[in-house]
């Protein structure tokens, strides 16, 4: 066994451990949730070319990720923050099938819908969006003139969890200057922050301590032009727990904590891009008090 393997099992022994003795002990119960966004058809690792990213990456090592979290902890979440087509020969060639499948492999349980979901057409979302073994939501998107459709993609979902209640609604950017409008026939945009006050109501009517948003609008200034951001949504939309970003491929490395209308703090983060990291939130349910959470990502890939 080499030295690096050997580190490696022993800290997974430790790990092991902890999980086991933090089921038996009172402590207050925790939610991991694994996260990933705009992984772009990357179902391989970047190739070793001495390129920045080599060796980062690949469905296969995320899915051992994944599996081993599974494994230790009492309460997962696994979702995703949309665009998970688009940028390589697999997507050209078999039009998302692959990378459906092997989520459905890693047993992913929620996804959000990106733009790039959106290239090669309605009809090409007719033929990929039902293979998923997971639920597809999207809340500013009306799909009633996609009559194929219209019954897969929900605004928002719940995923009882043990004791957590988790409240999931989508986001997409909009469809202008990302959109071809052939590509989205039938598929209408409505206002961001009025779908999402919309899906928060009806998710803490329905008793959810847990409230995420899959956002796929993007967090930094790089798309100056949308009218609206991650970062900008805390003060606009009360009861968002927890933002899982997409779209603008920014890697957050610490938790963002910004004030939330009506009181309390939203929570923002993003894994980058392709699959180079696996984000892992864990929220931890504190009676009567807020909800505690930190973010520990993984890297794919390295080492
Ligand atoms: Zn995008």
């Amino acid at each position: 066994m080499n030295r690096r393997r050997f580190i490696g099992t022993a800290g997974l022994g430790l790990t092991v451990l902890s999980g086991a003795m933090a089921r038996v002990g009172n402590a207050a119960p925790k939610l991991t949730i694994l996260q990933t966004n705009d992984t772009h058809s990357r179902i391989d690792p970047f190739p070793m070319d001495g390129s920045r990213n080599q060796g980062l990456g690949g469905v296969a090592r995320r899915k051992v990720l994944i599996d081993r979290i599974r494994a230790q902890r009492e309460y997962t979440l696994l979702v995703d923050s949309g665009d998970m087509f688009q940028g390589t020969p697999y997507y050209n060639l078999y039009g998302g099938e692959v990378e459906i499948e092997a989520m459905n492999k890693m047993g992913y349980e929620v996804a959000t819908v990106g733009n790039h979901e959106f290239d090669n057409g309605i009809e090409g979302l007719e033929k990929t969006m039902p293979l998923a073994g997971f639920e597809w939501i999207s809340s500013n998107l009306d799909w009633s003139g996609a009559k194929a459709l219209a019954p897969i993609v929900k605004p928002w979902t719940i995923k009882q969890i043990g004791p957590f209640k988790v409240g999931l609604f989508g986001l997409l950017c909009k469809f202008d200057g990302m959109v071809a409008g052939h590509n989205h026939e039938g598929v209408s945009y409505l206002d961001p922050v009025e779908s999402a006050r919309r899906s928060v109501a009806e998710l803490k009517a329905r008793g959810c301590n847990v409230i995420v948003c899959l956002s796929h609008m993007g967090y930094n200034t790089r798309y100056e032009g949308e009218e609206m951001r991650d970062d900008r949504f805390p003060a606009e939309v009360e009861g968002i727990d927890l933002i899982l970003g997409a779209h603008s491929h920014t890697f957050l490395d610490e938790l963002v904590e910004l004030p939330r209308r009506g009181g309390g703090v939203t929570r923002i983060t993003q894994q980058g891009w392709a699959g180079m990291r696996l984000g892992q939130v864990e929220v931890e349910l504190r009676r009567g008090e807020e909800l505690a959470m930190r973010q520990s990502p993984l890297w794919v890939g390295a080492g």
